[in-house]
């Protein structure tokens, strides 16, 4: 804020006048008023940093309610003075320390609105997005199912007259096609999570992950892995459905990114923490991550592998989403190496 602080002095008596020749002198614009329609005149024409009142008991009190009770000038600060309050040091120092208060909360108010505006406008433009992604990728899986179908039956018809170049062609074409249908797919459910209502309730992380390890049974049991899991993991507050995803993914993707011809163990356990949240840890032997990467594989499509291992690169960022949304938080300690642990922090139950 700038420009030269007003300050509107209503005062009845000679004690008002001198106050308003100090203050003046002091460098402040004072306006006078000596009563109390003169001064509302002065409050309605002018924006007053402080209003100075040495007015007898009953009437300052009249005035004091006045002022209240009008919410343009409610905002205003209000020093109430004394007969003994005379000391000119004393005075400016109040006023001056008032003022200073006052401009303070104005630039924070001013700061947080803006800051209110920004996070608003954010909000905005993050639901635009998705909603574009939810429409982009879903409009996009329409005319694909009909490139694919079309090439595979011009493949078919052709059978017997192609070349073997052309059949490699051919493949190219649906290989490429079902690579785009993945990653439309990933690009949907991660457009959903937070568009969809997400109930919550008490989850017992123990029957998450069992749920997750049952679900990865197939590709468990072809790369021989063995999980295992602390005898009891907390019970947190959040989504059954959701968590079991994020487990699922940290579990698949353990397999995935295992070092070949190596037993692989994951461990899924609990650590201790001195605040009220969980944490949940979910660790393996695999092949491990350089730090570098440690926050960008969280980003979407983001992929440290090239074609040969399967995946769009949605799956973390899938994770990370979803611990969001939960209030919580997922990050990665890891060495080229010697494996990575995904650390889950999650809201806990209310209920024991
Ligand atoms: P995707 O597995 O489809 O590539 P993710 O988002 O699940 O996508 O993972 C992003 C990248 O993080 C992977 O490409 C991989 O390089 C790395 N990564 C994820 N989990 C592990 C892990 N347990 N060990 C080593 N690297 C991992």
């Amino acid at each position: 804020m700038t420009g030269a602080t007003t300050l509107i002095n209503i005062s009845v008596n000679a004690e008002g006048a001198a106050r308003h020749d100090v203050l003046s002198r002091a460098g402040f614009e004072v306006l006078n008023a000596t009563s109390a329609p003169e001064a509302w005149d002065l409050l309605e024409r002018h924006r007053p940093d402080l209003v100075l009142l040495q007015l007898p008991e009953r009437e300052a009190a009249e005035v004091l309610r006045w002022l209240q009770a009008d919410s343009s000038v409610q905002a205003v600060p209000v020093l109430h003075l004394s007969d003994r309050d005379s000391a000119d040091s004393m005075l400016i120092a109040a006023v001056r320390g008032m003022v200073r208060q006052r401009k303070a909360e104005l630039a924070l108010a001013e700061a947080t609105a803006g800051l209110e505006a920004a996070n608003e406008e954010l909000r905005r433009s993050n639901e635009d997005l998705k909603q574009f992604a939810f429409v982009a990728s879903h409009d996009l899986q329409e005319p694909l199912r009909t490139v694919t179908t079309f090439v595979q039956l011009i493949a078919q018809e052709a059978e017997g007259r192609l070349t073997e170049a052309e059949k490699g062609y051919f493949d190219h074409v649906v290989a490429g096609a079902n690579r785009m249908r993945s990653l439309i797919n990933d690009l949907l459910s991660y457009s959903q999570v937070g568009r969809k209502d997400m109930p919550k309730a008490t989850v017992d992380m123990t029957a998450v992950v069992a749920w997750a390890i049952e679900n990865l049974a197939g590709q468990a049991a072809e790369a021989g892995v063995e999980v295992r899991t602390a005898e009891r993991l907390p019970k947190v507050w959040g989504n059954f459905a959701q968590l079991g995803q994020v487990i699922q993914n940290l579990l698949s993707n353990a397999i995935k990114y295992r070092v070949p011809d190596k037993p692989l163990v994951v461990e899924v356990g609990t650590r201790e923490t001195h605040g009220p949240q969980c944490v949940i840890s979910v660790r393996d032997n695999g092949i491990g991550i350089a730090a570098e990467y440690h926050e960008k594989i969280f980003a979407p499509f983001k992929r440290l592998h090239g074609p040969d291992v399967p995946g769009t690169g949605i799956g973390l960022a899938l994770c990370r989403r979803i611990v969001d949304m939960h209030g919580g938080r997922i990050w990665v300690e890891s060495e080229p190496g010697r494996g990575s642990t995904f650390f889950l922090r999650l809201p806990p139950s209310p209920q024991k």
